[in-house]
């Protein structure tokens, strides 16, 4: 939908791609609008004036104006380029898999200040870490818990009992670590001392002390995979959600036309239904 008026903001670049011959679509994400999408126009031209600014993954403050169907960017000015981010791989691909993460949880035009916070920070961290990996699983437990699905780590998901390192199980589904005694029914995969400790390390520890451990490879696959399978948990509760909401509008604009269409009764009805789901 397009806005209303002009309007400057600082932004992170998420990503673009080529929109006809001259132009690009930008996905930023900014504090207080979430996501953008916004049209760089001629930055595929020599002497574009806003082509060196729009780059993916790096910060600045952007001019954005309504156009006809789509926001154009007017002006932009980098403020952080984070080239040793965009010069090592590694940093590249783990700086890539945050930006998707924030893409795909964020709408268009909703405040985000928390989330660009934790964006800007593990950027920031990224382009001068040594162990990249360790930032964005450092990323993903905040992103979670920001995602209302902060996995529990300290007491059983399932009864409750305070967890001890050994024998333990990750089980994304039921939002968190299961204890020996109730992972021996089955749940979840299981979760070996090291992993459950370097999980409850960096929940508590800055991006910085996070990034001195070393971490051993079986554990390093351990943690991507307990992340993995709760970040998909926390965005497939999201986009159901999403889609209830929508059923949702849907229902009550028919409930709308009904109550408009009928002189009366319809509505009551109408109330009686919102206050059920
Ligand atoms: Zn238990």
């Amino acid at each position: 939908m397009p806005r209303v008026r002009p309007m400057r903001t600082e932004a992170i670049v998420l990503r673009q791609r080529p929109l006809g011959d001259a132009d690009r679509i930008c996905v930023l994400f900014a504090p207080l609008h979430g996501r953008i999408e916004a049209v760089a126009k001629g930055v595929r031209k020599p002497l574009s004036k806003v082509s060196g600014h729009v780059a993916p993954l790096s910060r600045g403050t952007f001019g954005i104006a309504p156009g006809r169907s789509l926001d154009i960017i007017t002006e932009a000015q980098t403020l952080d380029a984070w080239p040793s981010l965009h010069d090592d791989i590694n940093r590249m691909t783990e700086a890539l898999a945050i930006a998707e993460l924030v893409d795909r949880s964020t709408d268009l035009d909703i405040a985000a200040r928390p989330l660009y916070r934790l964006l800007h920070q593990s950027l920031d961290a990224l382009a001068s870490t040594p162990s990249p990996a360790s930032i964005r699983w450092w990323f993903t437990l905040r992103f979670l818990d920001q995602q209302g699905y902060r996995p529990e780590l300290e007491a059983c998901v399932r009864c409750r009992a305070v967890l001890e390192p050994d024998g333990n199980g990750f089980a994304a589904t039921e939002g968190g670590v299961v204890c020996p005694r109730c992972r021996s029914g089955g749940l979840g995969q299981p979760l070996s001392a090291p992993a459950f400790r370097l999980l409850r390390y960096m929940r508590r520890s800055s991006c910085e002390a996070t990034a001195q451990v070393n971490v051993d490879a079986a554990t390093a696959a351990e943690i991507e995979r307990h992340l993995r399978l709760s970040v998909e948990q926390a965005l497939d509760t999201r986009l159901r959600s999403r889609d209830f909401a929508d059923d949702l509008a849907r229902a009550e604009t028919l409930g709308k036309r009904a109550t408009n269409a009928a002189s009366s009764g319809n509505g009551q009805r109408e109330d009686q239904h919102r206050a059920t789901v």
